[in-house]
């Protein structure tokens, strides 16, 4: 993998920060954009802007076609049977409010959903807020101190009664991967569908909906090198079109009189009112560009990065490590005995060095490990070791600072 290449087709990363090249471990929270994502956003505009789906006209009929055919590229990348099985949203948050809803409507004051210990706050409050309409009951896989799942406790609380099972396939806060495959095929066994939390994960590890066999995928598009405000709900074709709409409005209908409406297809039922039409067709750009890549020299880079990213801090005094999942991808969550995160994080920014520090949005996880935070670095393809080399001699040079 010839990773100058590819960082020289995002332009971000030559930028100065404070004066020092960029170092940009903050790909947790969101990636950076290749130039051909940028570029296609602003041609989208330039060239051929309308809306889409209503109007008769060229620009309406082309801008229509990219939006679709970014749907095909989406639907394709992740091995889904149709096209209209990829709805756009916001974002995984976006995704996953969807199926809470509107999946939550057909639930009853007996039923039981599932989540997890190491859940992002997007996938806790959508169903607590579900528990409180509905007065159905929320069960938790727990975590152990390493940041794995308790999978034999999953099996203990997994009943007849559970109707939905919501995890996510890699932890933000820690790295753990999770073996959602065995998660699905439980919960199937006893009739539960289940939800995938793949903010994460799709730009760390090759997902294929059918052999997982989810019954929904959630992401969002500013994590995997595309825009923000446009991400991705995966759902079933047979479970979506049981669903009620999420929202009312224009696109999602058939017919509307003053009395009554009768709604649209899949996947127009669950996409009301002007999409983001750039969104989405910059999101198919992005997936355009994963496409390019050969993926499975990236995951070797990545885990490379990891390893000597993992060894290197564990030279450090007083480091404390959290998360120590067997599988891990390239997120390393530690504290520095004597130093405060968000002091280490700002002296870190002075020096280029972008980490994100604090609780993550998963307060569990910190409540757990009787932590108010982290410092995390969390890295992309385009990341090396020598920037790793950077942020080392950074560190050693930050925490005697700090500790004096
Ligand atoms: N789930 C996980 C695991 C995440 O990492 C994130 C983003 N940090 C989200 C959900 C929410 O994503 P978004 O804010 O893009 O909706």
């Amino acid at each position: 993998m010839n990773i100058q290449e590819i960082r020289s087709q995002f332009p971000i990363l030559s930028e100065k920060i404070h004066g020092k090249p960029l170092v940009y471990f903050d790909n947790g929270a969101t990636t950076q954009k290749p130039s051909s994502v940028i570029q296609r956003i602003n041609d989208y505009y330039a060239k051929e802007n309308a809306n889409i789906h209503r109007g008769v006209h060229t620009l309406s009929q082309e801008a229509t076609s990219a939006y679709e055919n970014a749907r095909t590229t989406i639907q394709q990348y992740l091995g889904a049977k149709e096209s209209h099985e990829i709805l756009f949203t916001k974002g995984t948050t976006d995704s996953i409010n969807l199926v809470a809803f509107s999946f939550g409507e057909l639930l009853t004051a007996e039923d039981e959903i599932i989540i997890s210990a190491m859940e992002h706050h997007s996938n806790i409050v959508p169903w607590q807020m579900l528990c409180e309409r509905k007065g159905c009951k929320l069960r938790i896989i727990p975590m152990n101190e390493n940041g794995e799942l308790a999978l034999d406790q999953f099996e203990t609380i997994l009943s007849a009664k559970t109707k939905l099972v919501a995890v996510t396939h890699i932890s933000n806060a820690l790295g753990t991967v999770n073996d959602v495959k065995h998660i699905i095929d439980k919960a199937h066994k006893v009739g539960a569908k289940v939800l995938i939390d793949g903010a994460q994960s799709i730009q760390h590890i090759q997902v294929n909906v059918q052999e997982l066999d989810c019954d929904f995928y959630a992401f969002s598009g500013h994590k995997l090198f595309g825009p923000t405000g446009i991400g991705v709900l995966y759902g079933k074709e047979e479970i979506l079109n049981s669903m009620p709409p999420y929202q009312g409005g224009g696109d999602m209908i058939k017919e509307v009189t003053l009395e009554k409406t009768t709604y649209n297809e899949l996947p127009h039922k669950f996409e009301a009112g002007t999409p983001n039409i750039a969104g989405g067709i910059g999101l198919g750009a992005a997936f355009e560009f994963l496409n390019s890549l050969d993926m499975e020299a990236v995951l070797q880079h990545e885990q490379e990065l990891l390893d000597y990213a993992t060894e290197a801090l564990s030279k450090i005094e007083g480091i404390q490590f959290y998360g120590r999942a067997k599988n891990k991808t390239s997120v390393i969550s530690f504290l520095i005995e004597g130093t405060h995160p968000y002091d280490v994080g700002t002296l870190l920014d002075k020096m280029g060095i972008a980490v994100r520090t604090g609780h993550h949005c998963t307060q569990p996880i910190m409540d757990q490990f009787c932590i108010p935070g982290t410092i995390r670095a969390s890295f992309a393809f385009y990341n090396t070791k020598e920037e790793i080399d950077i942020f080392i001699k950074a560190l050693e040079r930050i925490i005697p600072m700090l500790k004096d």
